[in-house]
């Protein structure tokens, strides 16, 4: 009889759960309706808003984590149980997650009556309604609820290790051609492949869409994880030649260790592994990356760069600056023109390098708008300088994105009419970097530009791409040699020559030369005996604002 009781108290209940609580999904627990006490498996205080998984004043503290639109029916349920009225609990409805969000569930319970038939405890099991995917049927594999549980288990503290998730390359290509049916078997083929890949103590998981997980916490180290990507790829390439190359695919993987999930949560671990995946598909897609963290803190720098970016465009692009550096006639040392050179300010303080935002803005296409912006306000500078030196010109850097993908032609003449200049005050400065000979639509407006009475030059000739027979293709009206160039003609025999042949070989075909990058008398002497037509350098000046070069240099 005792032993009776002894087995019936909230703590024999208690000791049952934590028994059982390590082998289910679902949450056990134990409610005591006499002194309104509460305990669940440990993992619900992981999962929902509860203070923890025991708690006292229980049929206050449900309001904390039970959807406050499904209380009443909730209580009302508990006064029937309490009062003895009924002996089962079976509601379906919502607690709230950790973030807040509601998640449906289904609560099971029967009455425990103590020995005078009074209602005393309600022991019962509830589990998870909605979405959580615990295993997938199209895989075959565990779901990603599975893969978060094992992971929050760790509680922050992980053994030695790693995360390895893969996606398939263009899935979304391969569900188009062949229909989401084959889709469905190509997911399938992969699953197999991992499954057939990994070592004891690997196990994999398969996440949203075309993703898997294989999550390694025995020991396995990056170079592990890099041979298991490789051994998958090579099932998969079996599996495509056993299948006669009806579709041919590849897979990219990106690793994280135990090392860079060091006090990371489950959601911060799924960011640095979707950014190792996408480090690996942005570099060509069908190889593994191992994730750095320096190339982390540049994405995010990145993000952090575009965001401010953005709002500047849309904040009437405050924070965006012109500066003006001079471009001085060679031998006179007249001013010849200004080149604009844009500059961003980033929590009115930071200058950020153009070599850093500028290609921001080219991947995101805010060049558009913010070239549209210097046109405006380089042209606006001309004007005024003209005031002073009418033969003042403006030359202005153009990407080759504002050439493909906006009405750039139209753009420029129409900003030249407002700003009442003639064509020939303006520079455009196109790099050559492999898009300019190759691309119809850069060689049209090119052309067009050339029509109009716009000058057009080559920008930074000497680096890259450089191709002696683009400038007799081209025909610019000037080759700007670039400052990494000048450096190394400066510094070595060879280069100089080479400068000096480049220098004449422009000059007999009628065209004009503008070094860039001198910085100091003796650097200025070398290159004005070259005979360049113009220079331009920290020599003269750095870029500096408008008001400031109208200062140094028109005054
Ligand atoms: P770029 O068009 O070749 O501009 C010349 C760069 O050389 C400028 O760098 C200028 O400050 C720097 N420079 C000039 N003389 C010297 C010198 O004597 N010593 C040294 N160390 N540097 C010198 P900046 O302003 O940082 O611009 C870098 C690049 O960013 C530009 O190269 C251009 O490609 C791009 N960029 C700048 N402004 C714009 C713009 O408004 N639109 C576009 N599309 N690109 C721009
Ligand atoms: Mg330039
Ligand atoms: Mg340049």
């Amino acid at each position: 009889m005792e032993e009776k009781a002894f087995r019936r108290s909230y703590e024999s209940f208690q000791d049952a759960i934590k028994q059982f609580a390590s082998c289910m999904d679902d949450y056990l627990f134990v409610f005591d309706l006499k002194k309104d006490c509460y305990y669940i498996s440990s993992a619900a205080a992981e999962r929902f808003r509860m203070p923890s998984n025991e708690f006292s004043n229980a049929s206050e503290v449900l309001k904390e984590f039970v959807c406050s639109d499904d209380y009443l029916m909730l209580s009302n349920d508990l006064a029937n149980l309490t009062s003895g009225k009924k002996q089962t609990h079976n509601l379906r409805y919502r607690w709230i997650g950790k973030d807040g969000s509601p998640i449906w569930i289904n609560c099971r319970g029967i009455v425990v009556n103590d020995q005078d038939s009074r209602p005393e405890f309600m022991i019962g099991c509830v589990n998870e309604i909605g979405v959580r995917q615990i295993a997938d049927n199209v895989s075959g594999l565990l779901g990603e609820s599975t893969f978060r549980n094992r992971i929050q288990r760790f509680q922050k503290s992980f053994p030695k290790g790693f995360i390895l998730r893969m996606g398939i390359d263009d899935f979304r290509d391969i569900n188009e051609k062949f229909g989401t049916e084959y889709g469905d078997i190509i997911l399938r083929i992969v699953a197999e492949c991992i499954e057939h890949s990994l070592l004891p103590g690997q196990q994999a998981y398969r996440m949203v869409a075309d993703e898997f997980v294989v999550a390694d916490f025995l020991g396995g180290s990056g170079s592990d994880a890099e041979k298991l990507y490789r051994r998958i790829c090579s099932e998969i390439e079996k599996k495509i030649e056993e299948r006669h190359y009806e579709s041919v695919y590849t897979i990219s993987g990106g690793i994280i260790t135990s090392i860079d999930m060091t006090d990371l949560d489950y959601t911060d671990i799924t960011k640095i592994s979707h950014f190792a995946l996408g480090e690996a598909k942005l570099r060509g897609k069908n190889q593994v990356y191992l994730f750095r963290s320096e190339d982390y803190s540049r994405f995010l720098r990145k993000r952090v760069l575009l965001r401010a970016l953005r709002e500047a465009v849309a904040n009437d692009f405050c924070g965006f600056e012109l500066y003006f550096q001079p471009i001085m006639k060679t031998g006179s040392g007249e001013l010849f023109a200004a080149e604009a050179l844009l500059r961003f300010c980033i929590y009115d303080t930071e200058f950020v390098s153009p070599a850093e935002f500028i290609p921001i803005l080219e991947e995101s296409g805010l060049i558009i708008p913010v070239g549209k912006w210097i046109l405006h306000n380089a042209m606006a500078m001309c004007q005024e300088c003209q005031k002073q030196c009418p033969d003042f010109k403006i030359s202005i850097n153009l990407s080759y994105i504002q050439i493909i993908k906006s009405a750039i032609l139209t753009e420029i003449t129409s900003s030249i009419a407002s700003a009442t200049l003639q064509p020939s005050s303006i520079i455009m400065e196109l790099t050559e970097s492999g898009h300019l000979e190759n691309t119809p639509a850069i060689q049209n407006v090119w052309n067009r530009l050339k029509e109009h009475g716009v000058n057009i030059a080559i920008d930074d000739f000497g680096t890259g791409y450089s191709n002696l027979q683009n400038i007799g293709t081209l025909m610019p009206h000037i080759v700007k040699l670039d400052r990494s160039f000048t450096l190394k003609a400066l510094q070595n025999t060879y280069e100089y020559q080479l400068m000096i042949n480049i220098i004449q070989m422009v000059h007999s075909l009628g065209l004009q030369v503008c070094v860039e990058g001198v910085e100091t008398t003796d650097e200025l002497e070398k290159i004005s005996a070259l005979g360049p037509d113009f220079i331009q350098g920290f020599y003269y000046s750095k870029p500096c604002p408008k008001d400031e070069f109208i200062g140094k240099f028109l005054s």
